[in-house]
């Protein structure tokens, strides 16, 4: 079976309010792109990178794949409307190949370890479904539609989900094919279609790390910094 990364950079970041795209944005004179391009390229278990840009920002993404001469990226594809669409574009670009792990990333989390990239590899390799997760330190509320308190879940089975997701092709693949048959399908992110259309496919939670943010908003370019300089 081989490891593909798919990094998923089909986003248009309206939530940072620049123009670019906040995957092309700088942390450390690096797009943060090229730092989870880095992440995979240069993790010894990891075969091949599949990237799913937003279709205006190829010229960008091939530029930057042309001068930094990364060798296993393999495909670069357009993305959709929402991220389950452009997670769909990477599971057709594998329809021939199949004998496949892909192993989902948001390209936002520059800082993904090698560490978290082996265990996701390892569960994988013991067939199983993997979430990169951590524990919560804040208690978390669940809210009725009139934004009053439905429920306090015990914070001690709450996870705040990073990426990793990973998953063999057959498993993800037939999970997207029942989706894709549901007029009523909402998107979702890649565990969240596992979980509703396969309920009986465990997804064993791997441990994830503070520093593997997600960049969403203009603050986090600073963390991102700082988690940059202590690398
Ligand atoms: O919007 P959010 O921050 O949750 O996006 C997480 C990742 O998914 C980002 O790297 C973004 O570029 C990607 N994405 C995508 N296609 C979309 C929306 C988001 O690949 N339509």
């Amino acid at each position: 079976m081989k490891n593909v990364a798919v990094l998923l950079a089909g986003g248009s970041g309206k939530r940072m309010g620049t123009s670019l795209p906040k995957q092309f944005l700088k942390i450390a004179d690096k797009p943060i792109i090229q730092h989870s391009i880095e992440a995979f390229e240069f993790h010894p278990n990891i075969d091949e990178i599949c990237i799913v840009i937003n279709a205006d920002y190829h010229e960008e993404i091939n530029d930057l794949i042309a001068n930094n001469k990364y060798r296993k990226v393999k495909y670069v594809l357009s993305g959709g409307k929402e991220r389950s669409d452009s997670s769909l574009a990477a599971i057709k670009a594998y329809e021939r190949e199949q004998n496949v792990y892909l192993i989902f990333h948001d390209a936002v989390r520059p800082f993904v370890s090698k560490r978290i990239i082996s265990d996701v590899i390892n569960a994988l390799e013991a067939g199983k479904s993997v979430a990169v997760a951590i524990p919560t330190t804040d208690t978390i509320f669940s809210l009725n539609q009139d934004e009053t308190i439905e429920s306090v879940p015990n914070r001690n089975l709450l996870r705040r989900a990073q990426t990793p997701q990973a998953f063999s092709y057959k498993t993800i693949k037939k999970a997207y094919d029942i989706a894709m048959n549901d007029s009523n399908f909402v998107a979702t992110d890649d565990c969240g279609v596992v979980l509703k259309y396969l309920p009986n496919e465990a997804i064993h939670i791997v441990e994830g790390e503070e520093s593997n943010i997600k960049i969403t908003f203009e603050q986090d370019l600073l963390q991102g910094a700082q988690i940059a300089d202590k690398k």
